[in-house]
């Protein structure tokens, strides 16, 4: 008797899934057509205005028909991020436009890149020798997914000495680079269906592991006009039980903005009262020309620190940086960090634990003075930008606002690159230029962008 009404249960809940296919191909089809006239119409994908009203629709629905509000709004997330996915294959990112021009590069045009923060720096001398080192060390095994102890010990010394933290190597893990660091703490420590806060305009990484991971991004706008600083409020507004973390990143990729302390302060005092991780991308923070404050100095347990090698030390390629957490955490990212990839390269690591203590301060010099000689040109052109407080870029607009998408494509015919806003956010009127060339090229690229515009 028992297994005939399990029977019945099964089919039906058999059926139940079986519409929710059928509906979610019906919205699926919807959301394309969508994605199609916003397209069109230059719009942005994601329309936080319009999803605050479904998630409130949601919110009432539940109470009408008593459901747990929670478990709706994670199933609204995932048909969100859904919509996203089908709206999202056209568009732009600096990456997008930086295979394009290594393409039109192997056909043998030449391309000024002003699009990409790679800076055409030397890394330091001593990375030479260290690695005509590794050989005769036998450094070429598998070794302890979090890192070489020896250079966990000295990355920890490091950041106290510079830092002023009381850190130890248990807070430490190597990665390959600060991209793979941001991916692990996303997807280690959210689920699908929570949510993150990033403030935009924003690195585009951030919004991508997010989506790849299941998990709804809450972007909070900012503006040239509010000098790029958050709204308290807006940040609030926009917590609720499923919201897991916040992403900081300053100095700022694109803006260069560094943000006031007593705000930073404040946005620290809320993820504590909310409980929600802090992802902090720390890796400009060497490229600081005004007063900045690691997020470590709050000794906030939730919190995560990335740091990479590769501005710093113009070690892009190499592919080398570290995460800073607490040991729990360290603990939990490891074990993906384990499974994806065993361990990060270590001749790499011991090329890296050796130049950690290079004077890289010409380099920082040298950004800066770029950095002023582009804000120069770019106030000749009447462009509109805040001087950046550090890192290495440049976000401007005409006064007469442009679809930066459709110049970042025209540019390229003409061998320029620059990287098109609508790839940080919704910003199409914005583009990023970089200041990682020397000044003579930065000229010669910014007098092609100067008669296109
Ligand atoms: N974070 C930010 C803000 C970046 O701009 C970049 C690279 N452009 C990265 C992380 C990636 O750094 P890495 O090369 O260490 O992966």
């Amino acid at each position: 008797m028992k297994m005939t009404e399990l029977e019945e249960l099964r089919t039906k809940i058999q059926e139940v899934t079986i519409e929710m296919l059928s509906l979610l191909k019906t919205r699926t089809e919807i959301a394309q057509e969508i994605g199609k006239i916003k397209n069109k119409e230059g719009m942005s994908v994601s329309d936080e205005s319009r999803e605050d009203e479904l998630r409130e629709l949601v919110k009432k629905q539940c109470q009408e028909i008593n459901f747990n509000s929670n478990t709706a709004l994670k199933f609204l997330n995932f048909l969100l991020n859904e919509s996203v996915k089908v709206q999202s294959s056209e568009s732009k990112t600096h990456l997008s436009i930086f295979l394009k021009a290594k393409e039109l590069e192997r056909e043998g045009k030449k391309i000024i890149h002003l699009e990409v923060g790679e800076p055409n720096f030397q890394p330091p001398i001593n990375v030479k020798k260290s690695l005509s080192e590794v050989y005769d060390k036998g450094l070429g095994k598998y070794g302890p997914a979090k890192g070489l102890p020896e250079f966990r010990i000295k990355l920890a010394e490091f950041t106290n000495k510079y830092f002023e933290t009381k850190i130890n190597s248990e807070n430490v893990m190597v990665t390959p680079g600060a991209r793979f660091g941001v991916f692990l703490s996303i997807t280690t420590l959210l689920d699908p269906g929570d949510e993150m806060i990033v403030i935009e305009p924003a690195w585009p990484a951030y919004r991508h592991c997010a989506i790849n991971a299941g998990i709804k991004v809450r972007s909070v706008k900012t503006t040239l006009e509010n000098k790029w600083e958050p709204d308290i409020d807006e940040i609030s507004s926009c917590i609720n039980d499923n919201t897991k973390m916040i992403v900081l990143n300053y100095p700022n990729n694109p803006t260069g903005k560094i943000l006031p302390k007593t705000l930073q302060d404040k946005i620290v005092e809320i993820a504590r009262k909310h409980d929600l991780y802090i992802l902090s991308d720390e890796i400009y923070s060497n490229y600081s020309n005004e007063e900045w404050k690691s997020v470590l100095s709050y000794d906030y347990e939730k919190s995560i620190i990335t740091q990479s090698f590769s501005k710093s030390h113009s070690m892009t390629g190499y592919r080398i940086g570290y995460l800073i957490s607490s040991e729990k955490i360290i603990e939990r990212l490891t074990k993906l960090q384990a499974l994806c990839l065993t361990n990060v390269s270590e001749p790499i690591q011991y090329t890296a634990m050796n130049s950690l203590e290079e004077d890289v301060t010409d380099n920082v010099k040298t950004m800066d003075e770029r950095l002023t000689k582009l804000e120069e040109i770019c106030k000749e052109m009447e462009l509109e930008f805040i001087k950046p407080d550090g890192a290495m870029y440049i976000f401007a607009r005409t006064k007469n606002p442009i679809n930066t998408s459709e110049l970042s494509e025209k540019l390229l015919e003409h061998g320029v690159a620059i990287a098109p806003g609508i790839g940080f956010g919704d910003y199409n009127e914005f583009f990023r230029i970089s200041a990682c060339l020397d000044i003579k090229t930065l000229i010669q690229g910014m007098d092609i962008l100067k008669t296109r515009l």
